[in-house]
């Protein structure tokens, strides 16, 4: 398992990989050549149930996680900029046919992504991030009211 590890203000510090079958008590930044290393503590009790499945945050302690698609949101946002620039220049030029294809080609490009990406589990509390364990099908995603839950308990404001 990978865990993007952030602290209760939300701020990344860095990402550790974790084996559930003998999960570390202690994980520690791995960064290179910096003498500042980050140790962080964690709780696995009553963590990971019987199946693997990941039901309480060994981070904070929070038990509320909701499951969240790892789509690329950069790459997605920049494929489609382009393909409306492609578009416009395209209609501009009266190849309305072409500029219509180029579009359509660009939200299957999108739905192939938003397909083959994976899932992940992410903290309400933390908003730390877990990858590559598995996540029962019918694992919650965001809930407004349970986020709005976290950030009123929850002072440490970051932008995002
Ligand atoms: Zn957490």
């Amino acid at each position: 398992m990978q865990i993007d590890v952030r602290n209760l203000q939300h701020h990344r510090l860095f990402t550790a990989q974790v084996d559930l079958d003998q999960p570390p008590d202690i994980i520690e930044s791995s960064v290179a050549g910096t003498g500042d290393r980050t140790k962080i503590h964690l709780d696995w009790a009553q963590a990971i149930d019987d199946h693997n499945h990941l039901k309480r945050c060994p981070l904070c302690g929070c038990e509320e996680l909701f499951v969240r698609k790892d789509f690329p949101q950069a790459i997605g946002f920049i494929i489609v900029l382009l393909a409306a620039v492609i578009a416009m220049i395209m209609f501009a030029t009266r190849q309305v046919l072409e500029g219509f294809l180029v579009l359509g080609l660009v939200a299957l490009i999108d739905a192939i992504i938003y397909l083959f990406s994976g899932r992940c589990l992410v903290c309400y509390r933390c908003r730390s991030e877990y990858r590559d364990l598995q996540i029962p099908r019918d694992h919650p995603g965001w809930e407004l009211s349970t986020g709005e839950k976290y950030r009123t308990n929850n002072p440490g404001n970051t932008t995002g």
